[in-house]
């Protein structure tokens, strides 16, 4: 196999979003619905994420979901919602491109586009990604190894794109307490391998509102340079997600905390 460009890349460099570094100022938030519903509910989440830290809105206009009942998202809709939050909040846009149809348009919408967990593997859609002009947030697949997910950000990177964002959202185990097992080993792992930013979602492995706060503080002790959060000020009316998505309040905590503890260097040797 040809040595890898991204793994044995060990210089720091820039993830450049919108025309600057992304991680600059320390840990970035990406905080947001799990799918945008409506423009109301869109802008509301976007202005009390912002006030609470976030520099990024997420919210998933096309949904990958385990059943074909469920709600899918607004599609194209989500996205011109998404350019209005981004326009009047000024806030960046992560948002996730589930197939190489709808992906050039999410390229125009999405400062950061995402690639989730059940496409990481998809190396068609990942080298379209590679072409698609945007820094990509990549998500780790729920079954993928730390070899997988870094030859998955090699298929991004051999296409000329070298803004690649590693995500750890949880992996499938035996354990039948949460949703799936936040591997935060992972985040230690990568920092060995690859000079890339690593990111973690709190949100998906643990399915469970009450578990994201310390889960994320887990992820800043480990190093993490931020964290992928699913907001909503109305849970209990959400279309996807609801039981895990925590309100502005508690995200305005998970800030502060996970500042608290980056600051205490733990993963630092
Ligand atoms: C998401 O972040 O909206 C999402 C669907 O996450 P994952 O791909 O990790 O399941
Ligand atoms: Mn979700």
């Amino acid at each position: 196999m040809p040595p890898s460009l991204l793994v044995e890349q060990k210089r720091e460099r820039p993830v450049v979003v919108a025309g600057r570094d992304l991680f600059e100022r320390g840990p970035v938030f990406i905080a947001g619905p799990c799918a945008v519903e409506s423009e109301a509910q869109a802008l509301r989440i976007a202005r009390a994420v912002k006030a609470a830290g976030a520099t990024v809105f997420r919210g998933g206009a096309y949904k990958p979901r385990t059943s074909p009942y469920s709600f899918q998202g607004l599609g194209e809709t989500g996205l011109e919602i998404l350019a209005r939050v981004r326009a009047e909040t000024g806030l960046l846009i992560c948002t996730e491109a589930v197939d190489g149809e709808c992906l050039p348009r999410v390229a125009e919408v999405a400062d950061i586009v995402q690639i989730g967990s059940r496409n990481m593997d998809s190396s068609s859609l990942l080298k379209k990604a590679g072409r698609c002009g945007r820094p990509v947030l990549l998500k780790r697949g729920f079954a993928a190894t730390l070899d997988e997910l870094l030859h998955a950000a090699e298929y991004i990177h051999v296409e000329g794109n070298a803004d690649v964002i590693l995500c750890e959202r949880g992996i499938r185990t035996f354990s039948g307490h949460s949703r799936n097992t936040l591997d935060l080993h992972a985040v230690l792992r990568l920092r060995e391998r690859t000079s890339l930013p690593v990111m973690v979602d709190p949100s998906h492995a643990p399915g469970l509102r009450a578990d994201v706060v310390p889960l994320a503080c887990a992820a800043a002790a480990v190093g993490a340079d931020g964290v992928i959060v699913e907001v909503h000020d109305r849970p209990e009316e959400a279309l996807s997600d609801g039981p895990q998505q925590i309100e502005p309040a508690s995200f305005a905590r998970l800030v502060r905390l996970f500042g608290e503890v980056a600051r205490l260097g733990c993963a630092r040797s």
